[in-house]
């Protein structure tokens, strides 16, 4: 799944707050965008699916950062953040496993190793429901996601999915020609 997808996936997540907590809703979207790109710096510090990608450690700090906010008498907007960039991030590594696997082409699969799983001290195989990052589904699936993006929120938002959308086009259009240029792949 794109990088992309994964931002637009974390904005949706914060949809919600606007009709129950309009006032925190541009924070927690802004969180879920950056938790959603987040976890691919491990393109470049570390091993890609691995050192940044916490299917389970993410989804507990999320719970733990979600329940502080429920507790504490008056929500933040530090803890509201947290809690969305945390889930967001839990997110994008549980759904890499829906995807392809970490193969130069993801269209011709030869590679088993969706996420890595941390408690288990394994990796967890690749289902390819979206066959890899880029293919048609996947920029069907970012377009979907932003639907909240460009509706709900203010400006902000608004210009950053606008953006992702625009990366989600050009790297869809140009995804298998990516192997031949030594482009990094964020997925
Ligand atoms: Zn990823």
């Amino acid at each position: 799944m794109m990088n992309t997808t994964h931002a637009a996936m974390g904005v949706t997540l914060a949809a919600p707050l606007v009709a129950v907590a309009p006032e925190l809703a541009p924070i927690a979207a802004l969180a879920g965008f950056a938790g959603g790109v987040f976890p691919d710096f491990d393109m470049v510090v570390g091993e890609h699916r691995r050192t940044l990608h916490f299917p389970v450690y993410y989804s507990l700090a999320a719970v733990v950062a979600g329940a502080a906010v429920f507790v504490a008498p008056i929500p933040t907007s530090t803890g509201v953040a947290a809690t969305f960039f945390l889930l967001s991030a839990a997110l994008h590594s549980i759904t890499d496993a829906a995807g392809g696997g970490l193969e130069l082409r993801p269209w011709e699969p030869s590679d088993e190793r969706g996420v890595y799983l941390h408690p288990a001290k394994r990796w967890v195989a690749p289902r390819r429901w979206i066959r890899w990052d880029g293919a048609p589904e996947d920029l069907l699936l970012a377009v979907v996601l932003s639907v909240p993006g460009l509706l709900l929120f203010d400006q902000r938002i608004r210009t950053l999915t606008v953006l992702g959308l625009g990366v989600s086009v050009v790297y869809t259009a140009f995804r298998k020609r990516l192997p031949e240029w030594d482009v990094p792949i964020l997925r």
